[in-house]
Protein backbone atom coordinates (compact mmCIF):
# COMPACT_ATOMS: atom_id res chain seq x y z
CA UNK A 1 0.00 0.00 0.00
CA UNK A 2 1.76 3.39 -0.69
CA UNK A 3 -2.09 4.85 -0.22
CA UNK A 4 -1.23 8.25 1.71
CA UNK A 5 2.68 8.92 1.11
CA UNK A 6 3.91 11.77 -0.12
CA UNK A 7 6.10 11.73 -3.21
CA UNK A 8 8.77 13.44 -4.72
CA UNK A 9 9.43 12.11 -8.86
CA UNK A 10 12.20 14.57 -10.34
CA UNK A 11 11.91 14.85 -14.33
CA UNK A 12 8.21 14.00 -14.30
CA UNK A 13 6.90 16.41 -16.96
CA UNK A 14 7.41 14.11 -19.11
CA UNK A 15 7.83 10.48 -20.58
CA UNK A 16 8.39 8.02 -17.48
CA UNK A 17 8.64 10.14 -14.79
CA UNK A 18 5.03 11.38 -15.85
CA UNK A 19 4.06 7.92 -16.25
CA UNK A 20 5.17 7.36 -12.51
CA UNK A 21 3.59 10.13 -11.50
CA UNK A 22 0.35 9.35 -12.49
CA UNK A 23 0.99 5.71 -11.33
CA UNK A 24 1.73 7.00 -8.13
CA UNK A 25 -1.25 9.40 -8.01
CA UNK A 26 -3.49 7.02 -8.80
CA UNK A 27 -2.84 4.59 -5.70
CA UNK A 28 -3.25 7.18 -3.72
CA UNK A 29 -0.21 9.13 -3.17
CA UNK A 30 0.15 12.87 -3.17
CA UNK A 31 3.01 13.70 -5.67
CA UNK A 32 5.10 16.78 -6.21
CA UNK A 33 6.44 16.62 -9.88
CA UNK A 34 9.15 18.80 -11.59
CA UNK A 35 10.41 18.85 -14.85
CA UNK A 36 10.91 21.41 -17.69
CA UNK A 37 7.27 22.12 -19.95
CA UNK A 38 5.06 24.36 -21.17
CA UNK A 39 2.85 26.43 -18.31
CA UNK A 40 -0.79 25.07 -19.72
CA UNK A 41 0.89 21.42 -20.37
CA UNK A 42 1.66 21.35 -16.60
CA UNK A 43 -1.03 22.62 -15.32
CA UNK A 44 -3.16 20.08 -17.12
CA UNK A 45 -0.97 17.47 -16.16
CA UNK A 46 -1.49 18.92 -12.01
CA UNK A 47 -5.10 18.62 -12.97
CA UNK A 48 -4.94 15.27 -13.71
CA UNK A 49 -2.92 13.92 -10.91
CA UNK A 50 -5.54 15.80 -8.29
CA UNK A 51 -7.74 13.91 -9.90
CA UNK A 52 -6.63 10.71 -9.01
CA UNK A 53 -5.30 10.80 -6.50
CA UNK A 54 -7.85 13.59 -4.92
CA UNK A 55 -5.17 15.61 -3.37
CA UNK A 56 -3.72 18.60 -3.99
CA UNK A 57 -0.36 18.32 -6.55
CA UNK A 58 2.94 20.47 -6.03
CA UNK A 59 5.23 21.36 -9.13
CA UNK A 60 8.68 22.49 -8.75
CA UNK A 61 10.31 24.03 -11.80
CA UNK A 62 14.11 23.34 -10.11
CA UNK A 63 16.95 22.53 -12.37
CA UNK A 64 18.32 19.09 -11.83
CA UNK A 65 21.52 20.29 -12.64
CA UNK A 66 21.87 22.98 -9.87
CA UNK A 67 22.80 22.01 -6.65
CA UNK A 68 21.20 24.93 -4.94
CA UNK A 69 17.99 25.01 -7.14
CA UNK A 70 17.40 21.29 -5.92
CA UNK A 71 17.98 22.45 -2.18
CA UNK A 72 15.10 24.69 -2.75
CA UNK A 73 13.28 22.06 -4.24
CA UNK A 74 13.76 19.82 -0.79
CA UNK A 75 12.44 23.20 0.98
CA UNK A 76 9.01 23.52 -0.71
CA UNK A 77 8.64 19.73 -0.36
CA UNK A 78 8.49 19.82 3.07
CA UNK A 79 6.33 22.81 3.50
CA UNK A 80 4.15 21.74 0.70
CA UNK A 81 3.64 17.75 1.10
CA UNK A 82 4.97 17.60 4.49
CA UNK A 83 7.03 14.78 4.88
CA UNK A 84 8.77 13.29 1.64
CA UNK A 85 8.16 9.45 2.27
CA UNK A 86 8.75 8.25 -1.64
CA UNK A 87 11.67 10.08 -3.72
CA UNK A 88 12.15 8.78 -7.36
CA UNK A 89 15.20 10.18 -9.22
CA UNK A 90 13.66 9.99 -12.54
CA UNK A 91 15.20 13.07 -14.32
CA UNK A 92 17.70 12.64 -17.27
CA UNK A 93 18.94 13.71 -20.15
CA UNK A 94 20.79 12.41 -23.35
CA UNK A 95 23.73 12.89 -25.29
CA UNK A 96 25.26 10.74 -28.59
CA UNK A 97 28.78 11.36 -29.46
CA UNK A 98 32.40 9.67 -30.37
CA UNK A 99 34.24 10.72 -27.16
CA UNK A 100 36.76 12.43 -29.42
CA UNK A 101 34.28 15.13 -30.34
CA UNK A 102 32.44 14.74 -27.15
CA UNK A 103 31.44 18.06 -25.79
CA UNK A 104 32.77 19.01 -22.27
CA UNK A 105 29.54 20.84 -21.20
CA UNK A 106 27.65 18.06 -21.92
CA UNK A 107 29.31 15.49 -20.13
CA UNK A 108 29.10 17.99 -17.02
CA UNK A 109 25.38 18.32 -17.40
CA UNK A 110 24.67 14.80 -17.74
CA UNK A 111 27.06 13.60 -14.80
CA UNK A 112 24.75 16.73 -12.77
CA UNK A 113 21.75 15.58 -13.77
CA UNK A 114 21.74 12.14 -14.23
CA UNK A 115 23.64 11.35 -11.30
CA UNK A 116 24.14 14.23 -9.10
CA UNK A 117 21.14 15.45 -8.57
CA UNK A 118 20.56 11.88 -6.94
CA UNK A 119 22.96 12.21 -4.60
CA UNK A 120 21.71 15.52 -3.52
CA UNK A 121 17.17 14.94 -3.30
CA UNK A 122 19.01 11.40 -1.30
CA UNK A 123 20.82 13.45 1.15
CA UNK A 124 18.30 15.53 1.89
CA UNK A 125 15.32 12.81 2.47
CA UNK A 126 17.24 10.42 4.06
CA UNK A 127 17.36 11.97 7.88
CA UNK A 128 13.49 12.53 7.89
CA UNK A 129 12.90 9.08 6.36
CA UNK A 130 15.52 7.73 9.12
CA UNK A 131 13.21 9.81 11.96
CA UNK A 132 10.42 7.85 10.82
CA UNK A 133 11.37 4.68 10.10
CA UNK A 134 10.20 3.92 6.55
CA UNK A 135 11.23 5.54 3.09
CA UNK A 136 11.58 4.48 -0.50
CA UNK A 137 14.21 5.33 -3.21
CA UNK A 138 13.74 4.65 -6.52
CA UNK A 139 16.53 5.64 -8.88
CA UNK A 140 15.69 5.74 -12.80
CA UNK A 141 19.02 3.84 -14.07
CA UNK A 142 18.82 1.87 -17.34
CA UNK A 143 19.92 -1.00 -19.17
CA UNK A 144 23.52 0.94 -19.20
CA UNK A 145 23.74 0.91 -15.48
CA UNK A 146 25.26 -2.38 -16.93
CA UNK A 147 25.69 -2.76 -20.27
CA UNK A 148 27.36 -0.14 -22.30
CA UNK A 149 26.82 0.91 -26.02
CA UNK A 150 29.78 2.87 -27.95
CA UNK A 151 28.68 7.13 -28.36
CA UNK A 152 27.08 7.43 -24.88
CA UNK A 153 30.25 7.70 -22.73
CA UNK A 154 28.48 10.15 -20.23
CA UNK A 155 25.08 8.99 -20.02
CA UNK A 156 26.93 5.04 -19.36
CA UNK A 157 29.07 6.37 -16.99
CA UNK A 158 26.07 7.78 -15.08
CA UNK A 159 24.21 5.25 -14.85
CA UNK A 160 26.66 3.08 -13.74
CA UNK A 161 27.14 5.46 -11.23
CA UNK A 162 23.89 5.62 -10.23
CA UNK A 163 23.51 1.70 -10.39
CA UNK A 164 26.55 1.88 -7.04
CA UNK A 165 24.88 4.77 -5.28
CA UNK A 166 22.09 3.05 -5.08
CA UNK A 167 23.53 0.13 -3.67
CA UNK A 168 25.63 2.07 -1.23
CA UNK A 169 22.76 4.08 0.09
CA UNK A 170 20.84 0.61 0.57
CA UNK A 171 23.64 -0.59 2.77
CA UNK A 172 23.53 2.69 4.90
CA UNK A 173 20.08 2.66 5.95
CA UNK A 174 18.87 -0.78 5.62
CA UNK A 175 17.86 -1.11 9.58
CA UNK A 176 15.88 2.38 8.88
CA UNK A 177 12.67 0.86 7.14
CA UNK A 178 13.87 2.60 4.05
CA UNK A 179 14.40 1.01 1.03
CA UNK A 180 16.60 1.58 -2.34
CA UNK A 181 16.39 0.01 -5.46
CA UNK A 182 17.28 0.82 -9.22
CA UNK A 183 14.91 0.51 -11.43
CA UNK A 184 16.43 -0.22 -15.61
CA UNK A 185 14.85 0.33 -18.29
CA UNK A 186 15.37 -0.61 -21.74
CA UNK A 187 14.32 1.68 -24.95
CA UNK A 188 11.07 3.20 -23.88
CA UNK A 189 9.98 5.34 -26.86
CA UNK A 190 9.96 9.15 -24.91
CA UNK A 191 11.13 12.59 -26.17
CA UNK A 192 14.56 11.32 -24.82
CA UNK A 193 15.08 8.59 -27.27
CA UNK A 194 12.96 10.36 -29.96
CA UNK A 195 15.79 12.76 -29.94
CA UNK A 196 18.48 10.70 -30.37
CA UNK A 197 17.64 9.02 -33.12
CA UNK A 198 18.89 11.42 -35.60
CA UNK A 199 22.47 11.78 -34.01
CA UNK A 200 22.88 8.20 -33.55
CA UNK A 201 22.09 7.68 -37.51
CA UNK A 202 24.52 10.42 -37.96
CA UNK A 203 27.43 8.72 -35.10
CA UNK A 204 26.97 5.41 -36.89
CA UNK A 205 26.08 6.37 -40.62
CA UNK A 206 23.00 4.52 -41.25
CA UNK A 207 19.30 5.21 -41.42
CA UNK A 208 16.97 6.48 -38.40
CA UNK A 209 14.83 3.82 -39.62
CA UNK A 210 17.80 1.26 -39.06
CA UNK A 211 18.62 2.62 -35.69
CA UNK A 212 14.93 1.71 -34.77
CA UNK A 213 15.48 -1.72 -35.87
CA UNK A 214 19.30 -2.48 -35.73
CA UNK A 215 20.48 -0.52 -32.78
CA UNK A 216 17.29 -0.27 -30.28
CA UNK A 217 15.33 -3.37 -30.73
CA UNK A 218 17.94 -5.34 -31.99
CA UNK A 219 19.23 -5.14 -28.13
CA UNK A 220 15.45 -6.47 -26.70
CA UNK A 221 14.90 -9.65 -27.65
CA UNK A 222 10.86 -8.88 -27.45
CA UNK A 223 11.81 -6.68 -30.40
CA UNK A 224 9.94 -4.49 -28.78
CA UNK A 225 10.11 -1.31 -27.10
CA UNK A 226 9.19 -1.15 -22.93
CA UNK A 227 6.26 0.82 -22.41
CA UNK A 228 5.99 3.55 -19.72
CA UNK A 229 3.28 1.71 -18.10
CA UNK A 230 5.58 -1.10 -17.42
CA UNK A 231 8.51 0.67 -15.71
CA UNK A 232 5.78 2.90 -13.49
CA UNK A 233 3.99 -0.81 -12.29
CA UNK A 234 7.78 -1.48 -11.51
CA UNK A 235 8.33 1.55 -9.55
CA UNK A 236 5.31 1.58 -7.93
CA UNK A 237 5.68 -2.29 -6.61
CA UNK A 238 9.13 -1.48 -5.11
CA UNK A 239 7.29 1.72 -3.11
CA UNK A 240 4.77 -0.61 -1.71
CA UNK A 241 4.83 -2.08 1.78
CA UNK A 242 4.89 -5.91 0.43
CA UNK A 243 8.26 -4.45 -1.37
CA UNK A 244 9.67 -4.21 1.75
CA UNK A 245 12.59 -6.85 1.55
CA UNK A 246 13.52 -5.61 -1.80
CA UNK A 247 16.40 -3.17 -0.96
CA UNK A 248 19.83 -2.40 -3.38
CA UNK A 249 18.71 -4.60 -5.95
CA UNK A 250 18.80 -2.94 -10.00
CA UNK A 251 15.50 -4.83 -11.22
CA UNK A 252 15.60 -4.70 -14.98
CA UNK A 253 13.00 -3.68 -17.58
CA UNK A 254 14.40 -4.15 -20.66
CA UNK A 255 12.34 -6.39 -22.64
CA UNK A 256 15.28 -9.20 -21.85
CA UNK A 257 17.99 -6.79 -23.43
CA UNK A 258 20.62 -7.77 -19.89
CA UNK A 259 19.80 -11.14 -19.67
CA UNK A 260 21.72 -12.16 -23.28
P1 LIG B 1 12.10 12.51 -21.22
O1 LIG B 1 13.01 13.37 -22.03
O2 LIG B 1 10.78 12.12 -21.78
O3 LIG B 1 11.83 13.18 -19.81
C1 LIG B 1 12.88 13.73 -19.05
C2 LIG B 1 12.30 14.57 -17.94
O4 LIG B 1 13.39 15.15 -17.23
C3 LIG B 1 11.42 15.73 -18.45
O5 LIG B 1 10.37 15.95 -17.53
C4 LIG B 1 12.39 16.91 -18.42
O6 LIG B 1 11.75 18.18 -18.31
C5 LIG B 1 13.19 16.56 -17.17
N1 LIG B 1 14.49 17.22 -17.13
C6 LIG B 1 15.47 17.25 -18.07
N2 LIG B 1 16.48 18.02 -17.65
C7 LIG B 1 16.14 18.47 -16.42
C8 LIG B 1 16.76 19.31 -15.48
N3 LIG B 1 17.95 19.86 -15.70
N4 LIG B 1 16.11 19.57 -14.33
C9 LIG B 1 14.87 19.06 -14.08
N5 LIG B 1 14.23 18.25 -14.94
C10 LIG B 1 14.86 17.97 -16.09
O7 LIG B 1 12.98 11.24 -20.85
P2 LIG B 1 12.59 9.75 -20.38
O8 LIG B 1 12.92 8.86 -21.51
O9 LIG B 1 11.26 9.71 -19.77
O10 LIG B 1 13.71 9.50 -19.27
C11 LIG B 1 13.44 9.50 -17.88
C12 LIG B 1 14.53 8.73 -17.18
O11 LIG B 1 14.52 7.37 -17.62
C13 LIG B 1 15.95 9.24 -17.43
O12 LIG B 1 16.72 9.16 -16.24
C14 LIG B 1 16.47 8.29 -18.47
O13 LIG B 1 17.87 8.20 -18.46
C15 LIG B 1 15.82 7.00 -18.01
N6 LIG B 1 15.74 5.99 -19.07
C16 LIG B 1 15.05 6.21 -20.22
C17 LIG B 1 15.01 5.23 -21.18
C18 LIG B 1 14.26 5.40 -22.45
O14 LIG B 1 14.42 4.54 -23.35
N7 LIG B 1 13.44 6.41 -22.63
C19 LIG B 1 15.68 4.04 -20.97
C20 LIG B 1 16.38 3.84 -19.80
C21 LIG B 1 16.40 4.83 -18.85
Amino acid sequence: MIQGRNAIITGSTSGIGRGIALKLAADGTRVMINGFGEDTDIADLLAELEKLSGKKPFYSPADMSDPAQIEAMMALAENELGDVDILVNNAGIQFVSPIEDFPTDKWNQIIAINLSAAFHTTKAVVPGMKSRGWGRIINLASAHSLVASPYKSAYVAAKHGIAGLTKTVALEVAEHGITVNAVSPGYVLTPLVEAQIPATAKARGISEKDVIQTVMLSNQPTRKFVEIEDVAAAVAFLCSDTAKGITGSNMTVDGGWTAQ
